[in-house]
């Protein structure tokens, strides 16, 4: 009996016909399958079958909210010396930027840091002053979606710590699924909660941001991100006095190509 025949382990699938991000239909049914043999399994399961299955074209990118940093401290004791994306739009939080650095410190993890291809200067020039306010969808598209595209083909999958009690938009997400670009997506902690997260981060005396002791329990860009109040959704303190419910980064395929539309 090998070490991965104990209970837990799922088989790992090849997926060497699955090597760009674009819709397939083999590729859809193929996602299918694997949604129905992940759903219900533990985090650490989903985790070990992604890193079994995908290898080096397996991405990790994170904004370094509390669930990405459950999930990067079960992912670096199965990868060593794991790299993890981390998109810096330039705006945010100060803690943002000094939870990354203490996180590089404390474990063998290495930042790959994009940034925006054009400076604060040159997007105004583009959108006008304080473009968070008058248009934040380009604003989030040249500072965060422009740099994923960057190397999004690069990787076969992505996993990402989306979790289903984040926000409405969020509920209907499936361990693993095509996203609107194409890409495999896979999250890990689709079925935690918060208070489970919570419960892991002090257990195990996990860095975090020291954001979330003051109110804010999503954490993005500074112009964009505010305090919360008690009962309140997960994210409404994003873009809070506007419609926009998510940055461009995490996109939903259309129906029909996806199991679970959100
Ligand atoms: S979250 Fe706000 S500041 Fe950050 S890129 Fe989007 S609109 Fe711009």
């Amino acid at each position: 009996m090998s070490e991965h025949d104990a209970a837990g382990w799922i088989e790992p699938t090849g997926l060497e016909s699955f090597d760009d991000n674009s819709f397939d239909d083999n590729k859809a049914l193929w996602v299918e399958q694997q949604a129905e043999t992940l759903a219900g399994r533990p985090m650490e399961d989903v985790l070990r079958w992604a890193v079994d299955s995908f290898g080096d074209g397996l991405g990790v990118m994170t904004a370094l909210g509390y669930s990405g940093i459950v999930m990067l401290d079960h992912l670096r004791r199965l990868v060593d010396n794991l790299t993890v994306y981390f998109i810096d739009t330039g705006k945010h939080f100060e803690q943002t930027l000094a939870l990354k650095d203490e996180i590089e410190r404390r474990w063998p993890i290495r930042f790959e840091v994009l940034t925006p291809a054009f400076n604060d200067e040159q997007i105004e020039s583009l959108i006008g002053p304080e473009p968070w306010r008058t248009n934040p969808d380009l604003c989030c598209h040249y500072r965060k979606v422009e740099p994923l595209l960057r190397v999004l083909h690069t990787k076969k999958a992505w996993l990402s710590a989306l979790r289903r009690d984040q926000s409405v938009s969020r509920s209907g997400l499936s361990p693993i699924e095509i996203d609107g670009r194409g890409s495999i997506k896979i999250y890990p902690l689709v079925d935690w909660t918060r208070e489970q997260c919570w419960s892991y981060i002090h257990e195990h005396d996990l860095p975090y941001n020291p954001l979330h002791d003051e109110g804010y329990p999503s954490i993005g860009c500074r112009p964009c991100t505010s305090p919360v109040l008690p009962g309140e959704p997960e994210r409404a303190g994003r873009w809070n006095s506007m419609p926009k419910l998510e940055c461009g980064i995490h996109v939903h395929a259309p129906t029909g190509v996806r199991r679970s539309e959100a």
